[in-house]
């Protein structure tokens, strides 16, 4: 029970952008504004927690990024051929990288969430 606890936990925290450690403090700063980069504190509010464990730490969590890019690209495509099949190219590329180009910013803050949850310490 405690297992299926942890690991809705787990989810839950990447979903709702808190902090590995605790699970109460945000990760990002809120109320930017929508064409802003997201801003990643420092540390968790509510346990000092250091979200950056070492200069280039977050390195890896580009390789997650381009993971789900990637992924929202061949979803947009598969979406788009099986809804509208038969389309010219130009309607075909847009369909891959409209989801990646609107996707972006929410990318970045998936990313970097998942990668301090996989790698915390
Ligand atoms: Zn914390």
């Amino acid at each position: 029970m405690s297992y299926v606890k942890d690991k809705l936990s787990f989810v839950s925290n990447i979903y709702k952008e808190k902090c590995p450690h605790c699970g109460e403090g945000h990760v990002f700063e809120k109320g930017l504004s929508v064409f802003k980069i997201p801003v990643m504190k420092e540390r968790c509010s509510e346990c000092d927690y250091r979200f950056e464990r070492e200069p280039g730490y977050f390195i890896g969590a580009m390789y997650l990024s381009y993971g789900l890019a990637i992924f929202q690209g061949i979803l947009g495509f598969l979406v788009c051929n099986a809804l509208f099949p038969g389309l010219a190219i130009e309607w075909i590329v847009a369909s891959v990288i409209l989801p990646m180009l609107l996707l972006s910013k929410k990318n970045f803050k998936w990313s970097r969430i998942l990668y301090i949850h996989i790698f915390p310490w």
